[in-house]
């Protein structure tokens, strides 16, 4: 059965060759997850992971006119605080209404965990749907419900008959999966399988009346939506990233729209009417991307992340090929590539030479790695979160270009902390929620991505370094604190090798 008629989405330990295990260089690594021995490997030791509901849920938060359910005990939706101002706050910078997300939470006990929880799901989606009248209920289903068996595609499904939103499951127990990417394809399964995903007759559009101003109007029609792109966003890609990518296609001649992240239910069913669907990183969106392939003949184009000159240039031009305007974005690339690199000649000049550890989401550290050993930093290492197929492309280009550079597949902060001090870099790029860990170390550091700044194509390069040299500039709080901290590790640990618990489980 294809994984989209599945009620339960499949998580990317089974549909993709995945691993998070790893060290060595990219060349090995790229045929490490060909081969499948990426699947063997594991840690004698781990030290805490994620889950992937807290990214299923970011994506869900900034849907409009939503609310969420959670069929959870109470402490699962801990989260929800921080997410729903977040949501509002991406809301407010895009122009639509800021409103803080309403959740709630079946709150599941001792009790329910032993006689089950199905009705206190359905009394809570009939509750959402009375008291706030939304457009979408998100029924987020958790590790606990997931456990004891509780049918909640089937309470959904029957939930849809006596409410008035649509009603669409997420089910991302965070159990099921080692790789918290799985939550993406998560949120895609669930409105895939939710929502209507192409305009309604008569609510969306007026069929038109036979005639000439009718044939007229339906060539426009056409004609348009030969140049709209839809762009699949996340929650890392900030406002300012999406705007920089408008600007870049607007002027190549063509309609931007992105989805689906601060989307509307209404602006959902448009997705279907475009000329091309955009990634704008591998491992978030493939899996939707293939969906609207498959079920609308929409094609896509998945060309890894617009960071730098190089990246960004080859992501636009397979934009463009679809187009047949290869010239036009050259020359548009061409442009770009000489005002910015005027912009930040001035900062080359402090960041020369200086050594980086980067640290996070596995397509991104690539491609910036890449575009940072380009502008002659000394790249140390590469730790990527997780490994799957689809950054496969990313990690050929570093095999080639960083072929002697050590690579790691690690989540964990003691390997983190253990690589930052044994390698002692002069920077370290690293995933949000690290920030803490590393300014203990007393070691300077930005972050691989914010919502506040740009961080893709000339915009982005331009931002980057000088976030990096206003980093170098001014160390004092660091220095600081790491004369004051005192870590939670015994010296002989940092002695031996940073990836010495990662094991092969078959042999
Ligand atoms: S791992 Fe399970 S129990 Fe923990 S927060 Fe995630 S869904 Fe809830």
């Amino acid at each position: 059965m294809s994984y989209y008629k599945q009620s339960v989405p499949p998580v990317r330990d089974s549909r993709l060759k995945i691993g998070d295990s790893y060290a060595g260089n990219a060349c090995d690594l790229v045929n490490c997850g060909r081969d499948g021995c990426l699947l063997q490997k594991g840690r004698g030791f781990w030290q805490a992971n994620a889950c992937q509901m807290a990214l299923t849920l970011m994506m869900a938060t900034t849907v409009e006119n939503s609310v969420i359910v959670m069929h959870a005990p109470g402490g699962c939706g801990a989260l929800m605080h921080s997410l729903s101002a977040q949501a509002a706050k991406g809301k407010g910078v895009r122009g639509k209404t800021p409103a803080a997300i309403p959740w709630l939470s079946t709150n599941l006990t001792e009790a329910d965990v032993i006689g089950g929880g199905e009705r206190k799901l359905r009394e809570t989606i009939e509750y959402a749907d009375r008291e706030f009248r939304p457009e979408i209920i998100f029924v987020v289903v958790t590790c606990a419900p997931s456990i004891i068996g509780d049918d909640a595609e089937e309470v959904a499904r029957q939930a849809r008959s006596r409410v008035s939103a649509d009603v669409v499951s997420l089910h991302c127990p965070g159990f099921r999966s080692r790789v918290v990417a799985s939550a993406y394809d998560t949120f895609y399964h669930g409105i895939m399988r939710g929502l209507d995903l192409q305009p309604i007759p008569r609510a969306d559009f007026l069929p038109l009346v036979q005639g000439p101003q009718a044939e007229a109007a339906e060539k426009k029609y056409l004609f348009q939506k030969s140049r709209t792109v839809n762009v699949w966003n996340a929650t890392s890609i900030g406002a300012q990233d999406e705007q920089e990518v408008e600007r870049l296609l607007t002027a190549l001649g063509l309609k931007v729209r992105f989805f689906a992240e601060y989307s509307s239910r209404e602006e959902l069913r448009q997705v279907s009417e475009a000329a091309l669907n955009v990634s704008m990183c591998n491992v978030h969106d493939d899996y939707m991307l293939k969906y609207l392939a498959e079920k609308f003949a929409v094609p896509y184009v998945i060309a890894g992340m617009p960071i730098g000159f190089r990246h960004t240039r080859e992501w636009l031009l397979q934009i463009a090929r679809h187009f047949g305007m290869e010239k036009e974005a050259a020359a548009l690339a061409g442009h770009e590539e000489k005002l910015a690199r005027e912009a930040i000649a001035p900062f080359l000049e402090r960041v020369k030479g200086k050594t980086v550890l980067l640290c996070g989401g596995v397509v991104r550290v690539g491609a910036e790695a890449t575009t940072l050993a380009e502008l002659g930093f000394n790249v140390l290492g590469i730790r990527a979160y997780h490994y799957d197929e689809g950054a496969e492309p990313v990690f050929s280009d570093v095999a080639e270009n960083l072929a002697d550079t050590p690579v790691a597949v690690s989540n964990q902060l003691f390997e983190m902390t253990h690589q930052i001090k044994s390698l002692k870099p002069d920077l370290v790029i690293s995933h949000n929620g690290t920030q803490g860990y590393i300014a203990k170390l007393g070691v300077p550091a930005i972050q691989l991505f914010s919502t506040d700044g740009a961080f893709f194509a000339y915009n982005g390069i331009y931002q980057i370094l000088r976030r990096i040299v206003f980093e170098f500039k001014n160390t004092s709080y660091r220095d600081r604190l790491s004369r004051h901290i005192r870590l939670p590790y015994k010296q002989s640990y940092f002695e031996g090798d940073a990836f010495k618990y990662i094991i092969n489980n078959s042999t």
